[in-house]
């Protein structure tokens, strides 16, 4: 694995530093995101903000923009928290183990051993899915990709293979193979470095490994968006701090099974013509969402924009925007 991962590892920026600060800029980044995604964005964000003072000093809101294109800004948030934490409560020296990493915001398990063992070798096991994939495979452990059995039982795999000198090389080709090579429907077994040892590729059944993740129904939300706009500035409202889309922008709306009346109570005028509708899929639900053309109205939390596609807004409120606006 090490010989793979220093002969045919993914050349990313972030693996050209050893700095704590850019590799855990980098974890948080790729949580939920693309490698390539994040591949832009990581050095303009470092440019931006080249070090826990930097960032600690600068307004959320110069956090959150420098963020855009990365979605997610509950992350962008709490990496500005997490800043703020290191350089008052350490002076500004990041935590060198996973356990101290896990007590700042935004960082969980996967995060604070990944960051923890690249940067500071420490023996840390990193396992998201990509690495339950691969080592279930590797080991043809038994259970659903969700299982807590499984999830033990290839955690206690990663463990014993992070017991070494290069704890950090090793989650990262794990990572890599898992996200490369060992794909979900189509592994690439003839050029994956753990072929000799992997069992499911011997019984010739590697894609049935993890088993399949029970489906559960998807609920539906409805949505009703009202579409203000004068000139070209469009009304936006911030929602609220926790929940869905926290501290995100977007149309002002109302929601339920009569979302179009409820939106009418809100803005205390029968919303006009329907502009879009669009839909957009949560783990757990479908959104459909209905854009109605609609007047001013007073309430807090509403912004005049400008250029609204330069807002930190959901990835509802943009599509529904673009609909909107015919596009
Ligand atoms: S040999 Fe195939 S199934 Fe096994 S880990 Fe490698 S890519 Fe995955």
């Amino acid at each position: 694995m090490l010989a793979f991962y220093r002969g045919h590892g993914r050349a990313l920026p972030w693996r050209e530093t050893r700095a704590p600060y850019g590799i855990w800029i980098a974890e948080v980044m790729l949580q939920q995101t693309r490698v390539e995604t994040v591949v832009p964005r990581f050095p303009v964000f470092l440019r931006r903000f080249p070090d826990i003072f930097a960032l600690a000093a600068a307004k959320e809101a110069s956090v959150c923009q420098a963020w855009a294109g990365l979605g997610y800004y509950g992350r962008a948030r709490n990496l500005h928290r997490a800043a703020a934490m290191i350089v008052r409560q350490l002076d500004g020296r990041l935590p060198s183990d996973a356990s101290a990493w896990r007590r700042l915001p935004g960082v969980g398990e996967y995060t604070a051993a990944a960051i923890a063992s690249i940067a500071f070798g420490e023996r840390a096991a990193a396992v998201d899915g990509n690495v339950v994939r691969v080592l279930a495979r590797v080991f043809a452990l038994p259970g659903r990709a969700s299982d807590p059995g499984l999830l033990r039982a290839v955690r206690a795999k990663a463990q014993g293979l992070v017991a070494c000198e290069h704890p950090g090389d090793i989650n990262q080709a794990l990572m890599d193979v898992g996200a490369t090579l060992c794909r979900p429907a189509t592994p690439a077994c003839a050029a994956c470095p753990l072929r000799s040892l992997c069992r499911a590729r011997r019984e010739g059944n590697a894609a049935a490994y993890p088993g399949k993740k029970a489906r559960a129904p998807r609920r539906i939300l409805r949505i009703a968006f009202a579409f203000v706009e004068i000139g070209s500035a469009l009304l936006l409202e911030r929602r609220p701090l926790d929940g869905l889309w926290a501290g995100l922008w977007e149309l002002p709306s109302a929601s339920g099974p009569s979302a179009k009346r409820n939106l009418g109570r809100r803005l205390g005028h029968a919303p006009g013509p329907l502009l879009a509708r669009v839909g957009h899929d949560l783990s757990h639900r479908r959104v459909l969402a209905s854009v109605y053309r609609a007047q001013a109205t007073r309430g807090s939390r509403q912004k005049w924009w400008r250029d609204p596609l330069a807002a930190p807004l959901s990835a509802l409120a943009r599509k529904a925007i673009v609909a909107a606006r015919g596009g």
